[in-house]
């Protein structure tokens, strides 16, 4: 079981990562008033080495959107943390709205982003077994807490100085957790990354929504950019750079940025 490794402060508040494959999975130890922000615990093994390595009951649990993959871990956890924030759309999937997402297919769209982490078959079978939670993966959208509070688009009570950026177009539910005082982006599957670059996520439901939230995201600045695929990079105004959504990466390295590497 790998654990989950820090990538430092950076100057902001520090910030551990477990990856399993393209599953990132992020925890900010002392974020929410001294415990810790998880963000997009999407396999129950994330939940199990949170269990292990971090304090559970004090948490705040915070999903960048439903999708089964960054959600899967959350009933694990549901029952020990004071709380789960979902995206402020997805109280209407949970009142019966179909929500809107890319169809599994287009994944191929992003295989650039899905061969650059080291591929973990268990962690497929693991993705593919969970219980479904989310939307997705199969069957209707299913709450993956029993009451979760809704992110508005605006600063968060949960967690001093981040607030939630409503960022749709992968999904109508997408959110963007921002702490300007570092500059951190927990971008979810709104921003990826390849080749240590920013990548508008391709792989889109509403081209409309996908073109308004880069055109809102390129004017902020992000100097630690944590995505929801792909290896989080550190760098300086990493939007400013990033490949537009409508864009193929090519196989030219970034040397001005670089990947945030964790300590193992
Ligand atoms: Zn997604």
């Amino acid at each position: 079981m790998t654990r989950f490794a820090s990538l430092g402060t950076g100057g902001g508040p520090d910030v551990w990562v477990r990856s399993r494959w393209v599953f990132n999975c992020y925890v900010f130890p002392t974020a929410s008033d001294g415990a810790p922000l998880v963000i997009d615990c999407g396999l129950p093994s994330h939940a199990h080495q949170i269990l292990r390595q971090f304090s559970p009951e004090r948490a705040t649990v915070v999903a960048t959107h439903t999708h089964t993959d960054h959600v899967g871990g959350i009933p694990e956890l549901s029952a020990i943390a004071p709380a789960v924030a979902l995206p402020a759309r997805a109280e209407a999937f949970a009142r019966g709205e179909a929500p809107g997402g890319p169809r599994l297919a287009t994944v191929a769209s992003i295989a650039p982003v899905l061969r650059s982490q080291a591929f973990e078959l268990s962690a497929v079978v693991e993705a593919g077994r969970a219980t479904a939670v989310g939307f997705g993966l199969r069957g209707p959208y299913a709450s993956p807490s029993p009451s979760p509070v809704y992110l508005a688009d605006g600063p968060f009570d949960l967690a001093d100085g981040w607030e939630a950026i409503a960022t749709p177009g992968h999904t109508d539910d997408s959110t963007c957790l921002y702490h300007a005082g570092s500059r951190t982006l927990c971008s979810g599957d709104a921003v990826l990354t390849v080749d240590n670059r920013a990548w508008f996520n391709p792989e889109r439901w509403d081209d409309a929504a996908t073109g308004a939230t880069e055109d809102r995201l390129r004017g902020l600045r992000v100097d630690r950019l944590l995505p929801g695929h792909g290896r989080p990079v550190f760098g300086t105004d990493l939007l400013a750079t990033a490949l537009s959504a409508t864009e193929r990466p090519t196989r030219r390295r970034w040397s001005r940025c670089t990947a945030a590497r964790p300590d193992r």
